[in-house]
């Protein structure tokens, strides 16, 4: 692949877009850490009565920068209403997003340390996790820089409805989707992969798999392609939140 990752971009700039585009939208910024001298910040919006309560995360990797911007979108369309009860955690690795890498300062990929708690940031966003309540939905929003097209992952260990076919279906009409049978050595289908999990078994965890164990029984991790203009992967990963979005607001049947 190309060693040209990500172009840096400034991440405490970021963080005052999404303080300034969440104020507007009626969210709570939280500061719940730091890391470098960035802030790590949370929007949350609640609204009274029963509501699905829905938490996406984007920025864990620093050389994936359509995932915060992803977000930043649907705070500033007003995507993110009253239709549910929002946990936004959008910037998570900002050192690596300054960088341009995948990994924070200190070598430390932030999306393989949700069991151990190694690194500053993780340990500030699980002690921010643990106050929250549980989710209805995560979604994890990343990108992928050896893929063909936009996949994703289902960790839906009850069997509810799935939303995984209607979020490819969405963002295949902005992106191509990755339809190899096997993505990151793992069986895949249609674009969607749905791996079959032992977290005791695994030494090392993704975000999703310690909001499974911990805080959700439905979640998503979906990437863009890196190869493809970041204006397609945004739109992609707007696609696809969307429709989960829409979905989970408005049950079927
Ligand atoms: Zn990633």
């Amino acid at each position: 692949m190309s060693a040209v990752k990500a172009a840096p971009f400034d991440p405490a700039a970021l963080v005052a877009r999404f303080e300034g585009a969440g104020a507007k939208a009626g969210f709570r910024c939280e500061v719940f850490g730091a890391a470098g001298n960035c802030p790590l910040v949370a929007l949350t919006k609640r609204t009274a009565g029963p509501r699905p309560r829905i938490y996406l995360s984007a920025g864990s990797h620093g050389d994936e920068p359509a995932p915060p911007l992803a977000l930043l979108s649907l705070i500033e369309s007003g995507t993110l209403d009253a239709r549910a009860v929002w946990f936004v955690c959008p910037i998570l690795n900002p050192e690596g997003l300054a960088c341009g890498t995948r990994e924070n300062a200190s070598g430390t990929d932030l999306n393989r340390d949700y069991r151990h708690l190694d690194s500053p940031e993780i340990r500030a966003h699980v002690g921010w996790l643990r106050r929250q309540p549980n989710f209805d939905l995560a979604i994890c929003v990343h990108e992928d820089w050896e893929s063909k097209g936009f996949y994703l992952y289902e960790l839906n260990p009850d069997g509810r409805p799935s939303l995984a076919e209607p979020m490819i279906r969405a963002a295949s009409r902005v992106c191509p989707i990755d339809m190899s049978p096997e993505i990151e050595g793992r069986e895949s289908k249609g674009g969607i992969i749905r791996p079959l999990l032992d977290p005791p078994s695994r030494e090392k965890w993704p975000e999703s798999i310690y909001l499974q164990v911990n805080h959700t029984r439905l979640s998503y991790t979906i990437e863009t392609p890196s190869s493809l203009p970041l204006e397609t992967r945004v739109a992609a990963l707007q696609a696809a939140l969307c429709k989960a979005i829409d979905l989970t607001v408005r049950p079927r049947r």
